[in-house]
């Protein structure tokens, strides 16, 4: 058996195209499959709670002094860099967020991938 892509279960969970002829073949999959229905199923929980988090759910800038010791260790070796923004937008917040929660996703199912190949 064929399973599904880690890859194409993201955006089948993501549903930010409109659906193709190869996404109705991995969804006819899915309803057959309890490995690729449980891994849609958590990625879609992630993307879920990613797209309904609130700005206080999310981490917050390091202190000052953190970034002064970065740009002191790596100034030492070359020119420091510029520090970040101190904000970021709530869009770039929840981008950030999710694409996080995706590596997250991605990495476990890479994980579990190789387990039951090995
Ligand atoms: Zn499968």
């Amino acid at each position: 058996m064929v399973h599904v892509e880690p890859a194409h279960l993201v955006e089948l969970a993501l549903r930010n195209t409109p659906p193709t002829d190869d996404d109705a073949e991995a969804l006819r999959h899915v309803e057959r499959c309890d490995r690729c229905r449980d891994a849609l199923r958590m990625m879609t929980r992630v993307v879920t709670a990613a797209r309904t988090a609130e700005l206080v759910d999310l981490p917050t800038a390091p202190p000052e002094r953190v970034w002064h010791r970065i740009t002191q260790g790596m100034s030492r070796e070359s020119a420091p860099p510029r520090p970040p923004p101190r904000t970021l937008g709530r869009s770039t917040k929840r981008k950030l967020l999710a694409v996080v929660a995706l590596a997250v996703v991605a990495g476990t199912v890479a994980r579990r991938t190789l387990k039951r190949n090995v």
